[in-house]
């Protein structure tokens, strides 16, 4: 049995869209391509052109459906805003709100909120609402919708890193706590975001692409967009709510953390300014927060099984010049 060449000549995957009906086969059988793949990679493309339809279709049932749980929203509410925002002011039409309609249900915080409670608050049975979503037969989905609702039941809230962008095409992020990395298909995000940003949000998988290993994700509903100075304070805080979390579960990761508490990420984000950059807020975040857990220093690095820190270190800025070159590769 001749073995299949799956790459062409330069490793990449084969353009069958560029192959002709008559063309021999990419896959080297010797038949004609329309004999051979042509079908096959129709079906393949027609199902990936109809998962990435549903989701967008699902992620608004999924919303409407979160809205319809009115008994748990307030405390979730307060969970997510720590109490900064009063959960009745988004029942509140934008008139009448004077210039402030920073907290109306039409609005992006409103949508982060109902996204976050629907796919990272657990309700009363101990599942969370895309779980119970999946499960109900009266939730009227179609097949493909059906298919990602499945697939998205293990999404949380996370905090991602800008890695790399393709202008008018997408993004690739990085999980800014496991360095998992992930393919972004957003048109918009690829011209909103810059490198080093930092996106809090859902990332939702649907369509995989013929020949990828992993799915093509999307950012669900709207998403936190922080400055790039912000990812090392970011982790800084979460660091500090994993070793809280260890002083009660020794062995907790940090997809523990998340599962229970992925509105800290919230709580970081709602306490940094609008769009300036304010390093010493930054730092003042992690302090706040280390106060607020009873943490020290010593405390959160024995419990996350680091050496313990030195002594108040006094920061010298180096000079330019004398940077040592460690980057550089020897060619
Ligand atoms: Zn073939």
């Amino acid at each position: 049995m001749a073995k299949p060449q799956k790459q062409s000549a330069d490793g990449s995957a084969p353009k069958s869209g560029k192959l002709g009906r008559n063309d021999p086969c990419h896959c080297g059988s010797g038949k004609k391509y329309k004999d051979c793949h042509l079908l096959i990679e129709q079906v393949a493309r027609t199902e990936q052109l109809r998962l990435r339809q549903a989701q967008d279709t699902l992620l608004p049932r999924i919303i409407e459906a979160a809205q319809a749980v009115p008994d748990l929203l307030p405390a979730a509410f307060d969970r997510f805003w720590q109490g900064k925002y009063a959960f009745e002011r988004m029942q509140e039409t934008p008139t009448g709100l004077g210039g402030d309609r920073s907290l109306t249900w039409e609005d992006r915080g409103a949508e982060r909120f109902l996204t976050w409670f629907a796919f990272d608050v657990r309700q009363p049975d101990g599942r969370t609402l895309v779980d119970q979503l999946a499960d109900s037969e009266s939730f009227e989905v179609d097949p493909y919708e059906r298919q990602l609702i499945a697939a998205w039941q293990p999404v949380r809230l996370r905090p991602y890193l800008v890695e790399s962008i393709k202008k008018g095409r997408g993004v690739t992020l990085r999980d800014l706590l496991t360095n998992d990395m992930r393919q972004v298909a957003d048109y918009g995000a690829s011209k909103r975001l810059a490198l080093g940003e930092v996106v809090v949000g859902h990332l939702v998988p649907a369509d995989t692409a013929p020949g990828a290993e992993a799915p093509t994700y999307y950012l669900a509903g709207a998403a936190a967009q922080l400055t790039d100075d912000t990812a090392q304070k970011l982790v800084e805080y979460a660091e500090l709510h994993l070793a809280d979390l260890r002083r009660t579960t020794p062995e907790a990761t940090w997809a523990d953390l998340i599962d229970e508490r992925s509105e800290l990420l919230n709580h970081f984000v709602t306490a940094l300014p609008t769009e300036a950059r304010d390093p010493s807020l930054l730092q003042r975040i992690v302090s706040d927060g280390q106060i607020a857990l009873k943490l020290t220093a010593e405390s959160v690095a024995s419990l996350l099984g680091r050496p313990a820190p030195a002594p108040a270190p006094v920061t010298v800025e180096p000079e330019a010049d004398t940077l040592p070159s460690v980057d550089e590769e020897q060619p």
